[in-house]
């Protein structure tokens, strides 16, 4: 799997995020034996690129210092044991017959990554498997693709089986779209398997190629929960996806990402808007790839209250408290460029700031909002770490 730690060696190459030893000692407690492997996978943030995923087109995520990780050893015939540390429940089913629970819960995104692989004609082994994590769940960090990934990582370790990591992506994809039944595109898989410590990745959706682009080290990443809870969201996404689907079907395309300027004008409203976004969108991820290359960080900060706008007026997923944050952060000094980020209809906002600056977002952001609206925002301030990595405890 381009395993990023040699396996005949008992150290990894750089340390997990995650407290190791904790992690160990929560296996040990489940299961009274030891692990032999850990795999560990980030949550993400969007720089830039929003709703342009499922549209075949670009996106800029970062790997975040967030993960979920995974415990686990081989066990004897087909059962696998498994145990969530943060829902402190357990579950046990055999290696090859996975099935759904039937109510969407945790339980379904690690039996679906099973099904997905088994699906795909890989031979996987019984185990214990103890999950532990600190994205936010819900929030828009992508912890579904974190626990996807860092499961297939494990079971693919444990089994002895090699997957490529696009390949893993895909899979664990599909495991969320067939299996739990949630409609997603495949950025937060291919960031929680490629991501790079340090780095932004600029996706094509569409030919899944990634190519990693250094992130200037005196800026910093400062992710903000609005705390608005995503009520009618998964709705709406999939409303906006049919939306979008309606238009390049209207406009005689395969997907969004092959129309251009003059497809904008034609199409009936809301058609119209969502086409002018994806168009926008796709144009902001590739002058802001140009932008972070040349470190013009004004225009990248620029091609982020555009790409709000866009997501705003056009898209029409912000939420007045999304538009809120952005303003504030608009008016906070040091803050170079703001976001809604993720699906929308709440959740969270990308700030890109001047490392020194972070320390006003109390004063700048925080306190406001909460003057405002009631709601006590909590700011993530996020280094850029690796995507998958596994590595065997012995
Ligand atoms: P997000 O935006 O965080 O991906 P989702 O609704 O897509 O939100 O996924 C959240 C779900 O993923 C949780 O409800 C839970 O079922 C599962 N999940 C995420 N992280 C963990 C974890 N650390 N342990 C167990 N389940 C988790
Ligand atoms: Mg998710």
């Amino acid at each position: 799997m381009g395993w990023p730690t040699n396996p005949q060696t008992s150290k990894p190459t750089k340390p997990l995020v995650v407290d190791q030893n904790a992690l160990r000692h929560t296996f040990e407690r489940a299961f009274g034996r030891a692990p032999e492997i850990v795999a560990e996978a980030p949550g993400r943030v969007n720089l830039i690129g929003e709703h342009t995923d499922y549209n075949g087109g670009f996106v800029l995520p970062v790997g975040i210092d967030r993960t979920v990780a995974v415990a686990a050893a081989p066990a004897e015939g087909k059962r696998v044991r498994v145990y969530s540390a943060d829902f402190d429940a357990r579950d046990e089913w055999q290696v090859d017959a996975p099935r759904r629970t039937g109510r969407r819960e945790w339980r379904d995104y690690v039996r679906g990554v099973a099904w997905a692989l088994l699906d795909a004609g890989y031979e996987l082994r019984g185990a214990d498997v103890a999950i532990a994590g600190d994205v936010p769940l819900g929030a828009g960090l992508s912890s579904s693709a974190a626990l996807e990934v860092a499961v297939g990582g494990a079971l693919c370790g444990i089994g002895g089986v090699e997957v490529k990591m696009q390949r893993l992506a895909l899979l664990c994809q599909k495991a969320e779209n067939q299996f739990v039944g949630v409609q997603c595109g495949i950025m937060d898989q291919l960031a929680a398997a490629c991501a790079r410590e340090e780095h932004a990745l600029l996706v094509d959706c569409r030919s899944l190629q990634v190519e990693r682009v250094p992130l200037p080290d005196d800026v910093a990443i400062v992710v903000v929960d609005s705390k608005v809870q995503r009520a009618l969201g998964e709705t709406a996404y999939n409303e906006r996806r049919e939306d979008c689907v309606a238009a390049a079907w209207a406009l005689g395309i395969k997907a969004l990402r092959d129309a251009s300027e003059r497809d904008v004008g034609p199409l009936p409203e809301p058609l119209n808007r969502r086409t002018r976004h994806v168009i926008s969108e796709n144009r902001r991820v590739l002058e802001a790839v140009a932008a972070l290359r040349s470190e013009n960080l004004n225009r990248i900060g620029k091609l982020m209250y555009e790409s709000h706008a866009s997501l705003r007026d056009d898209f029409e997923v912000s939420t007045p408290e999304l538009d809120l944050l952005v303003e504030l952060a608009l008016r906070t000094e040091g803050v170079i460029g703001a976001r809604l980020t993720g699906a929308g209809f709440g959740g969270c906002t990308v700030n890109l700031v001047e490392r020194k600056a972070a320390g006003r977002f109390e004063a700048g952001i925080i306190e406001p909002y909460r003057a405002e609206t009631g709601l006590v925002a909590e700011m993530i301030v996020c280094r850029a770490v690796d995507g998958l990595r596994v590595s065997r405890l012995r």
